[in-house]
């Protein structure tokens, strides 16, 4: 089976966030599985720089306002199609904006322009090549749907993968006449979002299937609360409606190889956590006992609920907790957890960067990892969490729900519990699962039963490989039925 994948990112090559860790893993995992997925990404600086231009496969005279070619390419055992458009992509800064993180005015031009070419080749634009199914990612891509729909390749079966619906690239209507698609797209079941050109929106409508990153996220979005605006959409969409959660990098996020632990260990020998627990309390100046230490490892927002954490410091030291805190964002948050360390000293410790050494250390060594999302279409770190033996403490939401065990009673006598909900996102809720939590911690045979069965719980790409390919299968068999 041919996959052709679309997509802004992919690991390791370019990421900004998730994304990019699901496109650059599903090839790996569904290579073995008798997929062949290549990928097409535009040609950033950092992607032309890793290989020696040969022969295009494909070549345009004009694309969205310059000269433009497709390479097919291997970099870091990934297959490539890579849009060379330098008009458009050849930019110093990030792929989005530049290095002070604004938006380049003119992205509905070059993801419309990455779109193109996704539907092209699609439609056998690159002779000899010929995918059964078309995968795009996010709003940046989401056009090539469209492109497919309006153009040669409209037989072929399509899907898009939802990160974060907070994401849809919304254009005024002025664009529309240079996207190059026929009248009739601009139209209620087409392109059009609000009276204007919406790219999320024209690919949720175009997509044979739409899949997100948890399934409980997929039935969020189906409502107003979650669906920013796109819910009515999503709705009528819902039979097509899937929920996948993503996996981790088994190898990366081992705590019996990693290289950033003082003390590697296994699931049996837990105690062996013990050093790198010292080393969080070196590191973040808190006192030396046997209280638990929950950690935050998040960009400080609003979507991560960082407020709700910052109105809750207080009661989570007077409920014997410990807090290690690493996260950067926004100012306000930063200023706030800092004051709260300054408060308590020895009780909560503070560091605002990005430090992706420190993040294992605090996995291997910390008790607890609280993430109080709002809402969170999959979340990375409770499944490092569980992995680690570093408990989840989360809000019910998205992946977030759909991954950990709450210990409630039946989970603990039955010893399949992993964590700790509480809903809503609240300070209220938030305290109460930290009372749970210091008194489970307080016993060591619930305890350790509980990390044992998160280090247990199979968080690999394996399981989520298996269900897209029984997707991109589900689709096949709809192409041959409708043929
Ligand atoms: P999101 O992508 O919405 O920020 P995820 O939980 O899906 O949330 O992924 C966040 C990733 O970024 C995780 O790998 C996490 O460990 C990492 N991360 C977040 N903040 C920091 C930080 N301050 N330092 C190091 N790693 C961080």
């Amino acid at each position: 089976m041919q996959v052709l994948s679309v997509t802004p990112e992919i690991f390791p090559l370019i990421k900004t966030g998730g994304l990019a860790d699901v496109t650059g893993a599903l090839p790996v995992a569904l290579a073995g599985k008798g997929v062949t997925m290549r990928t097409l990404v535009p040609g950033y600086p950092q992607i032309m720089d890793a290989f020696k231009k040969k022969k295009p496969v494909h070549h345009y005279p004009l694309l969205q306002g310059g000269k433009a070619s497709v390479h097919a390419v291997q970099i870091a055992g990934l297959d490539l199609f890579v849009l060379d458009a330098p008009h458009l992509f050849d930019r110093p800064g990030g792929p989005y904006g530049n290095a002070t993180g604004a938006d380049w005015p003119d992205n509905w031009r070059r993801f419309a322009a990455l779109s193109q070419v996704g539907g092209d080749i699609a439609g056998g634009a690159v002779s000899g090549y010929q995918p059964d199914i078309v995968h795009a990612h996010d709003w940046q891509s989401a056009m090539t749907l469209a492109y497919m729909r309006y153009g040669k390749a409209v037989g072929t079966p399509s899907m898009i993968t939802v990160h974060n619906l907070a994401f849809q690239g919304q254009f005024g209507a002025g664009i529309f006449g240079e996207l190059g698609l026929p009248a009739a797209a601009m139209a209620l079941d087409g392109v059009e979002y609000y009276g204007g050109v919406g790219f999320l929106k024209a690919g949720l409508q175009a997509a044979w299937a739409i899949t997100t990153v948890s399934p409980t996220y997929a039935q969020e979005i189906r409502s107003p609360e979650f669906g920013m605006g796109l819910d009515g959409l999503i709705n009528m969409r819902s039979v097509d409606l899937y929920g996948i959660v993503n996996g981790i990098d088994t190898a990366i996020w081992n705590p019996e190889t990693d290289k950033h632990l003082v003390s590697s260990y296994t699931a049996r020998t837990l105690k062996a956590r013990h050093p790198n627990r010292t080393a969080v309390e070196d590191r973040f100046n808190l006192d030396r006992d046997d209280s638990p230490i929950v950690c935050v490892i998040s960009r400080l927002t609003w979507q991560k609920g960082m407020d709700i954490l910052a109105t809750v410091v207080d009661g989570i030291v007077a409920r014997g907790a410990r807090l290690a805190i690493l996260g950067s964002g926004d100012a306000g948050l930063e200023g706030a957890l800092l004051a709260a360390a300054a408060r308590h000293r020895g009780r909560i410790g503070v560091v605002v960067g990005y430090d992706e050494a420190l993040s294992h250390t605090m996995q291997g060594g910390c008790d607890a990892i609280i993430i109080p999302s709002r809402f969170e279409p999959c979340g990375l770190t409770q499944l490092y969490g569980l992995r680690y033996g570093c408990v989840p403490v989360v809000a019910r939401t998205g992946g977030l729900a759909d991954t950990v065990i709450d210990a409630n009673e039946a989970a603990i006598s039955a010893g399949v519990a992993t964590g700790f909900q509480f809903a809503p996102a609240d300070a209220g809720a938030l305290l109460h699962a930290i009372r749970r939590l210091v008194a489970a911690h307080a016993n060591p045979a619930i305890w350790t039963s509980m990390q044992r069965q998160g280090m247990k719980a199979d968080v690999s790409w394996d399981k989520s490989a298996e269900k897209y390919l029984e997707l991109y299968r589900l689709l096949l068999s709809k192409r041959l039925s409708d043929a």
